[in-house]
């Protein structure tokens, strides 16, 4: 029995462009977090991505110490620091990364006091 059936009516049209936004990062953490290709991780400005930034903060500061990574000096409490970027050379401001760890669980970035870190620029 060799019975023609009509070629379904498909209700999915091939979009010539993927959504630029799932190609150039995935979210983590539930979206508070974007991850890019090249490894890095950047917070989002949500208060979800806020919570995580200071979650990592607090990561860096007792790891130090509590102790500034620019001064050395103590830093008193939570709302007196601020996230250093450790800027690798020629990579310029462009390509933040909120990591802390690299991907060989080395510390990265550290936690500053605001002054240090605006006296840096
Ligand atoms: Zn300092």
């Amino acid at each position: 029995m060799n019975r023609r059936r009509p070629i379904p009516c498909s209700p999915y049209h091939w979009q010539p462009e993927a959504k630029p936004s799932s190609l150039r990062y995935d979210l983590l953490l539930d979206g508070a977090v974007r991850r890019y290709p090249d490894g890095r991780e950047v917070c989002q400005d949500s208060p979800a991505g806020w919570r995580e930034y200071k979650r990592r903060l607090e990561i860096m500061l007792s790891r130090q110490g509590h102790m500034c990574c620019l001064c050395d000096k103590r830093i008193r409490s939570l709302v007196d620091a601020t996230f250093e970027h450790q800027r690798r050379r020629g990579m310029g401001a462009a390509f933040r990364d909120d990591r802390i760890y690299n991907p060989r669980g080395e510390w990265m970035n550290g936690a500053a006091h605001w002054v240090c870190n605006g006296e840096k620029g």
